[in-house]
């Protein structure tokens, strides 16, 4: 557990006007007020809101929403009163507080399909300040860390298939991608053990290989495309089990046959560097027949270019690659807006403007919600 003066230093180290003396005294409430209370894992319960901050501070947010982490769970399951937390830590501390705990009443409410669609709504709704979606996510997050310490696998089932059909959609449109895949798999692995089992299993022996594959096919393509003088930007990532599952179900094809578990971005300056590109890549390696797009020659209906193959790299593991110039890639991440995960933003960015993205992006599904939660009234 994150001791006081670690996880006061931490929100200082990126905030350093940030409010030390509110956050002390957080710590200490919530301290005091949880007691001697436990978790199902035998760790104090204190321990849990204060990881949830740790979660938050790793999206640098404000020293309000780290203290509303700290105390989240203390209307709801200790004698503290939401007068007292007004209080002791201010009107803004105590709506954010007061917001969390409503959240989590609504959610002890779901039972089906059609509830939890309702539910999401309402979240979206009542999370008038995304700081109080932020902090119920993060606390989601690190109960799904912790959930195998509960005995009862109903309950872990349950508390995993409204991780699945709530909070990972949430995390998704709000743009918070690093915790949606987290969530997911967490999730996968309670509701598909031995799916998950599987994947995790095929995805190691694919790096048996030793180091990092991803970043060693990158510096293959990177030299391939630099003997023809053409310098391109290569980024990659690999799919995480979770999607790799979903995928598998819904095209209904092996493991083996997925092309897309490793996928590759080479961005290169011109319209002709893309296509000279795409001859060296499919000289190199055999294309997989049927995969090859040209987006460029004919773009897709919301205006998206980019070339598209897939190629049986070594060992028989297929990749995909997208080829594309530097304004195709500004005009698809446009589209895709809040595609980047604010984590990996450069620190110059001050946290208020991680907020404004995801604020914007709220607002849009606050008005959204209205609309739809109008309409019942
Ligand atoms: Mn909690």
């Amino acid at each position: 557990m994150l001791r006081q003066y670690e996880l006061v230093d931490r929100v200082l180290d990126y905030d350093p006007d940030a409010d030390e003396a509110l956050l002390n005294r957080a710590y200490v409430f919530s301290m005091q007020a949880h007691g001697s209370q436990k978790r199902a894992s035998g760790d104090p319960y204190f321990s849990h809101p204060i990881e949830v901050a740790g979660i938050l501070t790793d999206l640098r947010l404000d020293d309000e929403t780290i203290a509303t982490a700290i105390l989240h769970d203390t209307i709801e399951d200790t004698v503290a009163t939401p007068e007292e937390i007004t209080r002791l830590f201010g009107g803004n501390v105590a709506r954010l507080v007061d917001g969390v705990t409503k959240l989590s009443k609504i959610e002890a409410q779901t039972e089906n399909e059609r509830a939890a669609e309702n539910l999401r709504k309402f979240l979206l709704a009542m999370s008038g300040d995304i700081r109080v979606l932020l902090v119920k996510l993060a606390d989601r997050l690190h109960n799904m860390r912790t959930l195998h310490h509960i005995p009862k696998p109903e309950k872990r089932r349950r508390i995993a298939k409204e991780t699945m059909d709530i909070y990972a959609p949430l995390a998704e449109r709000i743009g918070m991608y690093e915790f949606m895949k987290e969530m997911q798999t967490l999730a996968f692995q309670q509701l598909e053990p031995d799916a998950y089992a599987s994947i995790t299993k095929r995805l190691n022996q694919l790096h048996e290989g030793g180091g990092d594959l991803i970043s060693r096919i990158s510096s293959g393509l990177r030299l391939q495309l630099s003997r023809a003088d053409i310098p391109a930007e290569i980024q990659g990532r690999e799919k995480h089990p979770y999607s790799i599952w979903r995928k598998m179900q819904e095209r209904h094809i092996s493991f083996e046959q997925l092309s897309d578990i490793m996928a590759f971005r080479a961005i290169v300056p011109t319209v002709e560097d893309c296509y000279t590109a795409l001859g060296i890549i499919h000289r190199r390696w055999p294309m997989v027949p049927g995969r090859f797009k040209d987006y460029i020659s004919t773009p897709k209906r919301n205006g998206y270019r980019s070339l598209h193959t897939s190629v049986i790299h070594a060992d028989n593991a297929r990749i995909e690659i997208q080829i594309r110039t530097p304004e195709m890639h500004a005009e698809a991440e446009g589209e895709r807006r809040h595609t980047k995960n604010h984590r990996k933003r450069g620190h110059q960015d001050r946290p208020q403007t991680d907020l404004g993205g995801l604020q914007k992006g709220l607002r849009t599904f606050k008005t959204l919600s209205a609309c739809l939660i109008g309409k019942v009234n």
